[in-house]
């Protein structure tokens, strides 16, 4: 789960790591006032979680803190294309950061290295630019140091890594100091990637973490009570966030018929017979095994906030699932939510007869097979 780049700053400065000043915004008003705090001469920049904001547009140098509130006006609400992210994002928010003077740019970054069971720092005299670039082109310009995480790092590992990297030797020091700090964020907050980039230099030979991208392990997020929320706000899809709330495996997709199945398996197939039936799948909807009713209910509720929903196939194979519990469920969607759409359920499995029984006399239409459910689901939204 990415972090924003303020977000990331804010977690590296706990930690000791020098980041410069500044502070988050969306009212162009308050992006002034901050500016100003700062002598104007600030860099206002898009909080997208994406990368190359600075080729997209969004990321600017002002020296009065007026064309600050005027960059902050004209770019939220904007979408922001890159060439990493062609879909674009719309920025939402802003940091309006004090303005260094840089001399150099670096790179450093911290991963994990599954084949190793390491981590791995990465560090690269080649700062500022595209690194895929740097690795593509110059490979020999990354340096890469493994740590173990029992073990931790030696200072001597990393004083012949910066050399190797021909970091000047004034940084050095700095550098080193920083990258423990970094591996010791990257364990205790339970990363799974952090990227400084750059790690600036200014004239006056201070080193600071100019961007920063910190990416939280979600299976961590438990432990990492801090960014629970962030977790919800940071979905990109709406509906997708409220079903990341409910606890549901839910995926939204561009086609016009809902599918909702247990097991992912099952979902996955349904979607398979849709589009050979000739529709598009709506989402990819997993209920989970030994779904009650109000959860069954909750996910026709999740499917039906997409408004591009004709109807909806629901394909569920009672194992520990009660079909009995998932029809109830069915039931008690259509009357709360006044459901207006077509539906085709495909019940079979534990108490499959009992479900049917119950469903038999609404409006919902029954189907033998996958096969004819996802005819019939297609012909219904035609
Ligand atoms: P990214 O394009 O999304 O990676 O955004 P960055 O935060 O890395 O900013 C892009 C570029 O803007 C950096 O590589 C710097 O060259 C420049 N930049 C960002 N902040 C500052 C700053 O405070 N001072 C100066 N002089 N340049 C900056
Ligand atoms: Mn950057």
């Amino acid at each position: 789960m990415k972090l924003h780049e303020y977000q990331s700053k804010d977690l590296l400065a706990r930690h000791g790591v020098p980041v410069p000043r500044g502070e988050v915004t969306r009212d162009p008003a308050e992006a002034k006032v901050i500016a100003e705090k700062f002598g104007g001469k600030v860099v206002v920049k898009a909080q997208v979680l994406m990368g190359g904001r600075g080729k997209a547009g969004g990321v600017k140098l002002f020296d009065d803190a007026q064309a600050a509130a005027d960059f902050t006006k004209e770019i939220i609400g904007k979408r922001l294309v890159s060439i990493q992210n062609p879909a674009g994002m719309v920025v939402d928010k802003v940091l309006v950061a004090e303005q260094i003077d840089i001399a150099e740019e670096y790179y450093l970054s911290i991963l994990m290295d599954r084949a190793a069971a390491k981590l791995v720092v990465m560090i690269s005299k080649e700062g500022g630019m595209d690194i895929e670039e740097v690795a593509a082109t110059n490979p020999g310009a990354i340096v890469k140091v493994h740590v173990d995480p029992a073990w931790g790092l030696s200072d001597y590992e990393l004083r012949e890594a910066v050399a190797k990297a021909n970091i000047p030797a004034p940084a050095r020091s700095q550098m080193i100091s920083m990258i423990k700090k970094l591996v010791k964020v990257y364990l205790d907050a339970d990363a799974d990637m952090i990227e400084i980039n750059p790690c600036a230099l200014t004239p006056e030979g201070k080193l600071l973490a100019a961007d920063a991208k910190v990416s939280i392990d979600e299976n961590a997020l438990y432990r990492q009570l801090e960014y629970q929320e962030t977790a919800d706000d940071s979905a990109e899809d709406p509906i997708e966030a409220e079903a990341a709330r409910r606890g549901i495996a839910y995926v939204k997709l561009d086609g016009d018929v809902g599918i909702i199945g247990n097991g992912a398996g099952l979902v996955m197939c349904s979607m398979d017979e849709v589009k050979a039936a000739g529709g598009q799948p709506a989402d990819f909807l997993d209920v989970g095994g030994g779904a009650q009713a109000e959860r069954v209910k909750s996910c026709v509720e999740l499917v039906m906030m997409d408004p591009n929903v004709k109807g909806i196939l629901i394909n569920i194979f009672g194992g520990i699932t009660r079909c009995d519990e998932v029809a109830n469920g069915i039931l008690q969607a259509f009357d709360e939510l006044n459901i207006d759409i077509p539906v085709v359920a495909r019940i079979e499995g534990t108490a499959a007869e009992e479900g049917r029984a119950i469903l038999s006399g609404s409006k919902i239409m029954p189907a033998q097979s996958m096969q004819e459910a996802a005819t019939k689901i297609v012909a219904a939204t035609r």
